[in-house]
């Protein structure tokens, strides 16, 4: 950690990324940490090339932080939050090449560490739990306290996202003890709550209708669930938005493995994998040159859903027998 809070509080320009289909932890982290370092006096900007998903809008108000618009001039450092994979990052090509050095901040196992600087801690919960730490450990440096409620209330959105609000394996005690401090600091944690979780729009519901009626399963432990660019068109729904629906399908009894097939458009299908117990989803992924975690990973296939639910079924029923 020293290495990497060195490099930030040396470094005086800094363009922030993360991976593409940003999620609450992405966007929670890339916000927290810009704030952060605004109030370092540093010079900052986000370069995302793929949408806000609506439901994390209300993150993006109190950051300030200007959007990357054009060429950058000047010497920079590009911070990667919560991406295991440099293909990944969500901006253009000279924005990536024309860093003069890459800091990888990250939790997901799969991660190669392409960074000049890597802080990859595979225990974390979510990137934003380690920004957290990271940024206590700035203020008692600096004997400053960095953490005000709007950075607070960013790294509690991706502590929540990516834990599915404490409710999976990977909320540990870190995880658990940032909460408590956090919500020490005077957050609206039942508002970020709401935002999440409880604020999806009609044509949402009626998109995960159509998705429910697609569930399948496989055996007793495989489910899946499809989306299809025609039931994005019906309902009027940007295909980003669509978290939280392979739950359904990894929450029926008995199953362990659940996929989403998601038809981006034709020959790009995304593929979501969830475990509950025992299975390792993130070797699944990587098969298909994706990643993740063990509990929640993804990939990319460019065929038709049909072919892509055929090729990633044979090998959960692999990695099942094994
Ligand atoms: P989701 O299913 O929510 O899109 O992704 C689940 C997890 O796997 C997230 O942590 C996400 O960052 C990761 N993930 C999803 N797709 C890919 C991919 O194509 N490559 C890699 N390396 N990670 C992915
Ligand atoms: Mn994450």
């Amino acid at each position: 950690m020293i290495k990497l809070i060195d490099k930030l509080l040396n470094g005086e320009c800094f363009v922030v990324t993360s991976h593409c289909n940003p999620d609450g932890d992405s966007i929670g982290s890339i916000t927290g940490l810009c704030m952060a370092l605004m109030k370092l006096k540093k010079k900052v900007f986000i370069a995302m090339d793929d949408a806000v998903p609506s439901n994390l809008e209300f993150l993006m108000k109190p950051s300030k932080v200007a959007a990357l618009e054009g060429d950058m001039s000047g010497e920079y450092s590009l911070i990667a939050l919560d991406c295991g994979d440099y293909k990944r990052l969500c901006c253009r090509e000279d924005i990536k090449t024309g860093a003069s050095s890459i800091i990888n901040i990250d939790h997901h196992v799969s991660n190669d560490c392409f960074g000049d600087v890597n802080y990859v801690d595979k225990e974390a919960s979510s990137t934003s739990e380690i920004v957290y730490y990271i940024l206590k450990q700035i203020s008692k440096e600096k004997k400053l306290d960095i953490i005000d409620a709007d950075i607070a209330s960013s790294l509690y959105t991706g502590l929540i996202t990516d834990t599915g609000n404490f409710m999976y394996s990977n909320a540990g005690a870190d995880s658990f003890n940032m909460a408590c401090e956090i919500i020490k600091i005077g957050i609206d944690k039942d508002s970020i709550v709401k935002n999440l979780f409880q604020n999806n729009s009609f044509s949402r519901m009626k998109l995960l209708g159509d998705a429910l009626n697609t569930l399948s399963l496989h055996g007793d432990n495989i489910a899946t669930i499809e989306l299809t660019q025609e039931m994005f068109r019906r309902h009027n729904v940007e295909s980003n938005s669509t978290e939280g629906i392979i739950n359904y399908a990894r929450d029926i009894e008995n199953v362990e493995i659940a996929a989403l097939f998601k038809e981006k458009a034709e020959n790009d299908i995304r593929v979501s994998l969830r475990s509950k117990e025992y299975a390792d989803v993130n070797v699944i992924a990587q098969k298909f040159g994706g990643g993740g975690h063990v509990r929640a990973a993804g990939c990319t296939i460019a065929d038709t859903i049909e072919n892509a639910k055929h090729l990633v079924l044979s090998e959960i029923k692999k990695a099942l027998k094994r």
